[in-house]
This record gives structure tokens, C-alpha cells and sequence, in this order.
């Protein structure tokens, strides 16, 4: 039995079905496109974190190359470590039979004292603004100093890989003397920040090194049991991970059938519910919403805990928690949704003009750039949105029409426009950041997820696709979803060498304009009589 770094922070029950017998035929969800990208995106920015080392450090560098068989890779890596190499990039660790490990790391890095240090490189920022990280340049990496400009992130995940690394380092005797310490080389890749793992700076004043141990020991267990098909020690429970779990088609169903309470909430909540003697929705619809909750809920309040079991008995996707819904309308109204590329950049500003006359023309309207972001060309799609934006609010006062914007989750439309006014200031047409503060705060910018949450219990989530459909609205795209407007951006601006896919951006365009469609399809719904027809949430 010998488990990798992955299942630390797997889901329990993923763990159990990987080494349960039976489950190995049981039908599995295909990765996803996304999930695809995601993972070819991963190794091309590693492949470019390795490029920017290896010149660094060119009399220093060894890799050991990934397409050779396990075996191989590990005779390469030993051979490499044994040899004191000062860089070894993609090595495979010894397997700890006796500890049941086995895994690789990233970068292993040779200490001035001897032993090596483990750096991996991830896909996510690793820093923030401030001070205290321990880092170090990518061109003298173990000459660590505290940063005056970073403070470290909190990337639990990472600090439990390189736990595993660190234990497979020592199990072979080639770990560096001192204090469990590794590396981690984010997003930015312009540092490594290091981290000592016997710090105690988890919950509870726990170290890395004694969660990853206690974790590890754990999902050994499990999978042993499920191994020997003992009694299984983890049961399914639906959490964030399922949703890109390939064992959904064997624990949805599951959990379906057996009207498992995690269908209506999920993580902490689900487990002390359970603990307390209530593991079914239907046990849960059956209290009393007015009463004190038998255990402390941390995800909602009880209230709607009880309201929503109720709507998922009656298959339910929403419910009203007012008798009355209110959304604040205006004479001039726009809807607003912008389209970034992860970190790199907001590419674009899609609106759509509707009420009085103000004397422009109405409709949907883009503020693109297909330069690949991040580009100066931004500066230009920003500043061309915001002189729009502004043009038509002073029009609205002008005629002494009321106005109003819309979004759906205003947390990215508000984090962009900040951040475009901040990177791009001084560039024409570009606002002060206290003019973009005064808009998001001016109260005529309206986020209507929050006013969704504040009007509905939503049995199935409250995203705008899940949402909208209740409206009547449909996308004219059948894949149309924020994941995959990643894919097609990355095709419709040619990243990875490819030439542009004009057709992408057609596609783009086309889901950008649906979704402020439906924001707008949303308010005329939930201002209408028709909302009524949405049961409310006390007759059930
Ligand atoms: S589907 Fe959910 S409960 Fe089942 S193994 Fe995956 S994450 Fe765990």
C-alpha cells in the first residue's frame, strides 16, 4: 500500500473507493475540459518555472525526464541525490514501503549543510502584500531572507506536499539537517517562499508536519480498510470536491437514495448533524425551523437549514423567503458583467443599455481587447467601458431619470475595475481609484446575487445558470459556463502558440451577452407577478 501527497487533502471517501476491490469497474465522471485545462496549464507553467532555473543555474542542473518508467525515474533521482547534484528537477522519491509513501517533488535543492530541501511549483499566489515571508531569488534559492514587500499566503495544501516530500526525504536519509523546511514557487514565480513546517502556525497551534502526519496515518487506515475490505472508515458526504469528483456517478446516486442530509448542506454542518442523530434530509425537514438548532450550525442558519430540506423533499429549486420580492429598479438601467482570464487580466466589459431614453443607443455593448492579457490594450477596453459608464449615468441625472447597475456576484466586476484603475492610472481615460470606489459604494450598483440571496432559499446553489432558468431565461450556448469561457479565450487569443480562433471569440461574445441578458431577465422576473408563483418558503 503505498498512497502519494494527493490524499492528505482528499476527500476520505475518494480515498476509500481508490483501494476498495469493488469499486475498481464502478462507472467514473471523465475529466473534464476544465479540470483538463487546469492540468495542462499546471505542467506548462511548471515547464517555464524549470526553463527560467535551469538558466540560472546551467553547470548545476539535472532533470530527470518524466517519460521514463517509475522504476527509472527513481534509480535516476537516487543516482542524482547520491552524486550531491545541486538542482534536480522532476525527481521521483524512493517509495517508504514501510511508511506506505511514495511521491516526487518539483525541485530538490542541496542545503549547504548537506541533505536536500524540497521546493514545489504551483499554479495559485503563494504571497500577499506585506512583510515576513522567508524568501529567496529563483537565482540564489537557498539564501533566505525575511521580505520586506510579501507576507506568506496561507496555502495549507502546499505545506502538506512538502510535509510528504520531507518525510520521503528523511525515510531515505537524504533529508537537510535542521528543522523540516521546503519551498514553494507560486503564480508570480519571481520567488521562493519558504516555509518551516514545524512552525506552529495551524489551528490549535499545530505544526504542518504533525497535521500531515496525522492526516496521512488516517487516510492510510482508510485505504487499508478498503484494501482488505474491512469495515469501510469513511462513508460519502457531498462537499465542494464532488463537483469535479471523477466517484460522483457512484456517490451521487448513493447519497440520493439513502436522502443523505448532506444534499442540503454540506461539509461541518452535514457531520455534526449526523453526530447528533440526524442524517437524513427528511429528519431534518421534520424540526421545527423556529426552534434552537440541535447543534451549532457554521454554514447557515438553522431556519434555512430546515426551509431548504423541506424544498428539497419537493424538488424544489427555490423558494421564496419573503412574501413579497424586492429588487431596486431605475428609469435607466444597465447590466454589467466583465470576463477575466484567471490572474493575467480583464479582457471584457459587456453591458446592456435598457429603460428611458437618454439618447444613446440601447442594447448590449462590448469593451474588448484580444491582445492576451495582461496588455496595455486593457487600459483602452477599461477606460473605453468606464467613459461609457459614466457618459450614461450623467446622461440619467441630466434628464433627472433615476439609474442603476447590475451585476451577478459584484466581488470580480469590483476586484477588476479596482485593479484596472490601480495598474493602468494615469492612462487616458482611466478613473482614479476613488472614482471607481465612489460607483461600487454609490448605491446604484447592485449586486444581484445578494439581493437573490436575500429573496430566496435555492435548493441547487444560487449561480446565475442555476438561477436564471427560473426566470425562463435559457444561454444559446449548451456549454456555456465560466470554466469554459476559460478554454475558449485561450483559443480565441492563440495562447500556447496557436493562431487566434476568431470563431472563440464569437462564442464569447455571444456568453457574455447572454449573461447580462439574464441579470436583466432576472430583475424583470423577480419584479413581475409571476415571482409569486415561487412557493414560500413558511407555507411548506
Ligand atoms: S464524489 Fe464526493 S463523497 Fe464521493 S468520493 Fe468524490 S468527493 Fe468524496
Amino acid at each position: 500500500m503505498l498512497l502519494d501527497a494527493a490524499v492528505v487533502t482528499r476527500c476520505r471517501r475518494r480515498v476509500h473507493l481508490e483501494h476498495d476491490p469493488a469499486a475498481a469497474t464502478a462507472p467514473r465522471a471523465a475529466l473534464d475540459a476544465t479540470a483538463a485545462r487546469r492540468i495542462a496549464d499546471a505542467a506548462a507553467h511548471r515547464r517555464c518555472v524549470a526553463d527560467q532555473l535551469a538558466g540560472y543555474h546551467t553547470a548545476d542542473w539535472a532533470e530527470v525526464s518524466p517519460g521514463l518508467p517509475a522504476e527509472q525515474r527513481c534509480a535516476a533521482t537516487l543516482a542524482l541525490l547520491i552524486g550531491r547534484a545541486p538542482f534536480v528537477w522532476g525527481g521521483l522519491l524512493l517509495a517508504d514501503p514501510q511508511s506506505g509513501r511514495r511521491g516526487g517533488v518539483e525541485l530538490l535543492v542541496r542545503h549547504r549543510g548537506g541533505g536536500y530541501l524540497p521546493v514545489i511549483v504551483v499554479r495559485h499566489k503563494v504571497t500577499d502584500p506585506g512583510s515576513g515571508a522567508r524568501t529567496s531569488s529563483l537565482a540564489q534559492p537557498t539564501l533566505a531572507s525575511t521580505d520586506p514587500n510579501r507576507k506568506v499566503r496561507p496555502q495549507s495544501r502546499d505545506q502538506l506536499r512538502l510535509a510528504h516530500a520531507v518525510r520521503l526525504l528523511q525515510a531515505a536519509g537524504l533529508a537537510a539537517r535542521g528543522r523540516p523546511t521546503g519551498g514553494v514557487i507560486g503564480l508570480e514565480a519571481d520567488v521562493v517562499v519558504w516555509h518551516d513546517l514545524d512552525a506552529p502556525t495551524w489551528p490549535g497551534g499545530r505544526t504542518a508536519m504533525a497535521e500531515y502526519d496525522a492526516r496521512f496515518t488516517d487516510r492510510l487506515a482508510v485505504a487499508r480498510a478498503a484494501a482488505t475490505e474491512a469495515e469501510p472508515l469513511a462513508q460519502p458526504s457531498r462537499i465542494t470536491e464532488c463537483r469535479s469528483c471523477p466517484w460522483w456517478p457512484l456517490c451521487g446516486p448513493a447519497l440520493r437514495e439513502s436522502r443523505d442530509v448532506s444534499m442540503v448542506l454540506r461539509g461541518e454542518d452535514a457531520v455534526a448533524l449526523r453526530a447528533a442523530g440526524l442524517s437524513t434530509v427528511d429528519e431534518l425537514a421534520a424540526l421545527d425551523p423556529a426552534d434552537e438548532p440541535p447543534v451549532p450550525m457554521a454554514g447557515m442558519p438553522f431556519r434555512d437549514a430546515v426551509l431548504l430540506a423541506r424544498a428539497w423533499q419537493r424538488d424544489l429549486t427555490l423558494v421564496r423567503r419573503n412574501r413579497r420580492v424586492t429588487v431596486p429598479r431605475a428609469d435607466v438601467e444597465v447590466d454589467v458583467d466583465m470576463e477575466s482570464f484567471d490572474e493575467s487580466g480583464a479582457y471584457l466589459w459587456g453591458c446592456l443599455l435598457s429603460g428611458s431614453d437618454i439618447g444613446m443607443p440601447g442594447g448590449y455593448r462590448a469593451f474588448a481587447t484580444w491582445e492576451p492579457v495582461p496588455t496595455l490594450d486593457e487600459a483602452r477596453s477599461f477606460a473605453q467601458f468606464w467613459v461609457w459608464l459614466t457618459d450614461v449615468r450623467c446622461r440619467a441625472a441630466a434628464r433627472g431619470l433615476s439609474f442603476a447597475a447590475y451585476c451577478y456576484n459584484e466581488q470580480a466586476e469590483n476586484r477588476w475595475m479596482l485593479r484596472s484603475a490601480q495598474r493602468f492610472a494615469g492612462a487616458p481615460g482611466i478613473p482614479a481609484v476613488a472614482e471607481v470606489q465612489e460607483f461600487i459604494t454609490c448605491g446604484h450598483w447592485v449586486d444581484l446575487y445578494g439581493v437573490v440571496s436575500a429573496e430566496f432559499l435555492c435548493a441547487h446553489g444560487k449561480g446565475l445558470k442555476t438561477i436564471a432558468p427560473a426566470a425562463g431565461f435559457s444561454w444559446h450556448d449548451p456549454e456555456a459556463s465560466g470554466e469554459n469561457s476559460m478554454r475558449w479565450y485561450s483559443d480565441a487569443v492563440g495562447l500556447g502558440g496557436a493562431p487566434p480562433d476568431l470563431t472563440q471569440r464569437t462564442r464569447l461574445l455571444t456568453y457574455n451577452a447572454d449573461d447580462v441578458h439574464a441579470t436583466r431577465a432576472l430583475r424583470l422576473w423577480m419584479s413581475s407577478e409571476q415571482v409569486n408563483d415561487v412557493p414560500y418558503a413558511s407555507d411548506l
